[in-house]
């Protein structure tokens, strides 16, 4: 609006000289050299007016021919740039794609047209890899641990490229560095825990731990299994070390921080029995009892009740198995205690308690066997309970969860494949023939897992 108003005082201001002009001729002489020019002053005004617009055009000209080189030049590298961008992620669809081709052709186009090297670098690194190159593909990480901004993403690169190969040294060397540059990196902060608790370097692994739990990366709960798998170790260390005081602290360290890790309540009651403090190992045992009863429990439970004869042991196994009635473990428990006393009546009845309860297992058989002998001589009964005891499905031990290994006693690592905490209380697989006959459990789900079995440890 006030556009138009401007423009129609304007157009009024110009008509108006115009016609002031027009009644005002007037008279303009002009003389130079042999030139001599009579005009009015109207044409004077257009003159000069027409000169000024001449002018104008003249000098939008002069400003196209100096600015057009550059704007043609700077349009040209937005293109480049566009087609490049264009490709980088047209690379990155087919890296996701797993096309290794496409992707190989994508990435040098856009190297070309970027003229960026450690924008595509990653690509590369990924493209390289999906066409099976690790060679070339950890030539471009290096090349990323140059550029501090591609440093990380170079170094998880490399990362990942140690883990595949089984190298577990160059791994941790590259996550300790790493974790320097992001220290709040979750995945990194687990994966840290993992290999320093692999390299059995307990102090860092505990470090490593407290610092996953700081940042969230596990959660309170998952980090008091490690903190006591980690205690374990570090007590089997300073034991190593020849320091007595410390593998106590951590034994204990161990206990309370996870009261169901079987390994180290039997750990710190032999070292409690190791310095006659009974009553501890006591206390000891009757809690991890009373979470899973164990078999590994019942000789340091006698020790702690200083129970060596017959009819102290069953005294002390009734006392233990009250810390967890309902588990067919203290049934075998208190069979054993009675046979060993001659209590015919009694190992009896907790024999059958035990298999009533679903325990079928080798010991009971053999313990069934050597009860028909000892109390009526039948032999005929006791080859009955032997063969079902060889055809049983076999008793629980320390298993690996990773490779099937059986151990008799837990460590914090598989002695075959080396996997920490893999070590599972578990029926081992590989029954014997005939096992069908007796309902036992068949073939690979017969490996109990802590999910599948209550009485699992861990
Ligand atoms: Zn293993």
């Amino acid at each position: 609006m006030l556009r138009l108003i401007l423009f129609l005082i304007a157009i009024s201001a110009l008509s108006w000289g115009v016609n002031w002009l027009g009644d005002n001729p007037g008279q303009v002489s002009l003389n130079w050299n042999d030139w001599q020019v009579e005009t009015s002053a109207g044409v004077l005004a257009g003159a000069v007016a027409l000169f000024a617009v001449a002018v104008a055009l003249v000098y939008r000209f002069w400003l196209f021919l100096t600015r057009a080189p550059g704007e043609i030049t700077a349009a040209y590298r937005e293109r480049r740039s566009r087609r490049g961008y264009k490709a980088l992620t047209k690379g990155m669809v087919a890296v996701a794609a797993g096309d290794g081709e496409e992707s190989c052709r994508q990435v040098q186009l856009a190297d070309g047209l970027l003229g960026e090297p450690p924008l595509t670098l990653l690509l590369k690194a990924q493209s390289a890899q999906l066409n099976g190159d690790e060679t070339a593909a950890e030539t471009f990480f290096k090349a990323m641990l140059e550029d501090p901004e591609m440093e990380f993403l170079g170094l998880r690169g490399l990362f990942n490229q140690a883990i595949k190969r089984g190298d577990d040294r160059t791994a941790l060397e590259l996550a300790r560095r790493a974790q320097a540059l992001k220290p709040k990196s979750q995945w990194l902060a687990d994966a840290l825990f993992e290999l320093e608790a692999r390299a059995g370097t307990w102090a860092n692994a505990h470090a490593a731990l407290s610092h996953a739990e700081k940042i969230k990366a596990i959660t309170k709960g998952e980090s008091r299994h490690r903190q006591a798998v980690v205690a374990f170790g570090e007590s089997l260390e300073s034991e190593r070390n020849g320091d007595p005081v410390k593998a106590l602290k951590h034994a204990e360290r161990a206990v309370s921080m996870d009261s169901a890790f079987i390994p180290a309540a039997l750990r710190l009651a032999k070292m409690y029995l190791d310095r006659a403090q009974h009553k501890k190992a006591q206390g000891v045992v009757e809690k991890a009892w009373s979470l899973m009863a164990h078999p590994d429990l019942i000789d340091l439970y006698y020790r702690a009740c200083e129970a060596d004869e017959g009819l102290q042991k069953v005294t002390a196994a009734e006392t233990l198995a009250a810390f967890k009635p309902q588990a067919p473990e203290g049934h075998v428990m208190q069979a054993e205690a009675a046979l060993d006393a001659e209590l015919w009546g009694q190992a009896r009845t907790h024999l059958g308690a035990a298999m009533d309860a679903g325990l079928a297992t080798r010991r009971v058989f053999a313990l069934m066997a050597r009860l028909e002998e000892a109390e009526r001589g039948d032999k005929d009964q006791a080859r009955h309970w032997l063969a079902r005891a060889a055809a049983a499905v076999s008793d629980p031990a320390w298993v690996c969860n990773d490779c099937g290994h059986v151990e008799a006693d837990w460590s914090p690592h598989c002695p075959k494949c080396k996997g920490f905490d893999t070590l599972y209380w578990a029926t081992p697989q590989g029954l014997p023939v005939g096992s069908e006959a007796l309902g036992a459990p068949q073939g690979p789900a017969a490996l109990l897992t802590q999910s599948e079995s209550p009485e699992a440890a861990q």
